[in-house]
């Protein structure tokens, strides 16, 4: 029971450390990347673990005081997730260790607040590659990646990062600190409830660290661009790659109206009249990235209006990751959603976006992982205008009805987290399913409350 009089936040300090919490008004954990879409929270408190302990005692004493718990990492999130609705926030931003490395074995075992961008470059200094690379890396935090099961450009070929987790330690409901799976590269025994965490947007358990495995870095990687004089031109190029047994690392696109916006800072020439491009990367031993680049050009030069190599990987990743700046900029604000079709039903998606924002007065455009089927579908909106904020609201519910018409998903990266939680369609069965998996983990319903289901 909680003392009467006595604030959550004092009641936390006297229990953990006054080091270890701080006030509910602690502005930078009240939001996540929704707070364009004018999203934010209140809390009573913050904490901050040194361990997977100390996030175990935060949680129990929760639990024992019907006190509700939001998960947090870098706080990068698309969808509201980690955003409270009161309670208490535990931040993983103290969780920073490298428990173990093991480069030979491929493998490395790190906690829940390391830096997406950090693991990276640390296991890049060993040869050694971690695939996933969602945008926002140098301030997402793995245990985020891992409850968003985040994705990223390189998906296409690597899969997303649940692929790469042989093992999670979290904490469950109510505050215990359990292990499944850990190096093993396998294991079938029991159900596999590590898969579960795995995108459970911080609603089953608080993940306080994970066994990751890697790769040999590639030696070689040849990015290449093609531009193409219309969308179903592009998108069927895209099909074609997909068809014709070549595996590029990345295969993205941006449709007209995103090239427009984000054209002028390419790192090369845009031609004329290009109303689609393809940005793919091939990559292997030098051999294997050189023959894989002749294939793609070889696909792309069918249909394409140009198609450029030759350059500088950082230059052009740098320009796609600003994507999304550039065309926010456009128009001083966007509200965009993360939808997954079949690839095959990608040019539907992508034309259905552009065309449901003109039945609402709003410039629709979209870019994003076409191998995947994953776009980027993105209204302009000025940041504060209400009347565009609500005709973009009722613009995302077409696409949603699209999405769903086209076989695909509402989300195949950012999670359904506070916006999207009503989207998803189950049958009655798997909704039921969904349900009670929720009350096996969490049966008080206090972690992350109001979040995904
Ligand atoms: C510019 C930009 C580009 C992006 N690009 C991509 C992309 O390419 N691909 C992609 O998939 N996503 C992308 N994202 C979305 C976001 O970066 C990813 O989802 C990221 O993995 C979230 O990590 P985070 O640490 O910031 O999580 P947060 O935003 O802090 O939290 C996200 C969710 O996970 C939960 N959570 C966080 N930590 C834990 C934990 N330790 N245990 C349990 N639950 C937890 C939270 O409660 C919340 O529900 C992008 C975001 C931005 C802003």
């Amino acid at each position: 029971m909680r003392s009467p009089g006595r604030r959550i936040e004092d009641e936390l300090a006297a229990f953990l450390g006054r080091e270890q919490v701080l006030p509910g008004t602690a502005a930078e954990f009240l939001h996540d990347a929704t707070e364009e879409r004018g999203v934010s929270g209140w809390a009573d408190a913050v904490v901050l673990p040194r361990s997977a302990d100390e996030a175990a005692a935060a949680l129990a004493w929760c639990y024992e005081r019907d006190v509700p718990l939001v998960p947090r990492g870098g706080g990068t999130g698309l969808s509201g997730g980690a955003v409270p609705q009161g309670g208490v926030v535990l931040s993983t931003d103290r969780l920073q260790a490298v428990r173990s490395f093991v480069p030979e074995l491929w493998r490395i075992e790190v906690e829940a607040g390391v830096r997406t961008a950090d693991l990276r470059r640390r296991v890049r200094e060993n040869g050694l590659l971690f695939p996933p690379d969602p945008g926002a890396a140098e301030q997402s935090h793995v245990g985020g990646n891992v409850a968003t099961n985040a994705g990223g450009p390189h998906a296409f070929k690597y899969g997303t990062t649940g692929a790469w987790v042989t093992g999670l330690e979290a904490v469950v409901p109510p505050g215990d600190v359990v292990r499944v799976g850990g190096t093993l590269r396998k294991d079938v025994a029991g159900f596999d409830l590590k898969r579960l965490l795995i995108g459970s947007e911080g609603t089953l358990a608080l993940v306080t660290a994970a066994w990751l495995r890697l790769v040999p870095a590639p030696e070689s990687v040849l990015p290449v661009v093609a531009f193409f004089p219309h969308l179903e031109s592009g998108c069927e190029a895209v099909g074609d790659v997909v068809g014709s047994g070549v595996v590029p690392a990345a295969l993205d696109y941006l449709d007209e109206g995103a090239l427009r916006l984000a054209g002028p800072s390419f790192p090369g020439r845009v031609p004329e009249g290009a109303a689609f491009a393809v940005l793919a990367e091939a990559d292997g031993s030098e051999a294997e990235a050189a023959s894989v680049l002749d294939d793609l050009v070889r696909v792309f030069e069918g249909s394409a209006l140009a198609v450029e190599t030759g350059f500088d990987r950082g230059a052009l990743w740098r320009w796609r990751d600003g994507v999304s700046l550039a065309v926010a900029t456009a128009s001083g604000g966007k509200v965009s959603e993360d939808l997954e079709v079949p690839v095959e039903r990608l040019v539907d998606a992508v034309r259905g976006t552009v065309e449901i924002g003109l039945r609402h007065g709003l410039t629709g455009v979209s870019w994003g992982h076409a191998g995947d089927g994953n776009l980027h579908a993105t209204f302009l909106v000025a940041r504060g205008d209400p009347s565009g904020q609500e005709a973009a609201r009722r613009a995302c519910g077409e696409l949603f009805d699209l999405t769903r018409a086209l076989g695909g998903s509402v989300s195949g990266e950012h999670g359904l987290g506070l916006l999207k939680r009503d989207h998803a369609r189950w049958s009655p069965r798997v909704a039921a399913l969904q349900r009670q998996i929720k009350a096996a983990f969490d049966p008080k319903g206090l972690l992350n409350p109001g979040k995904k289901i």
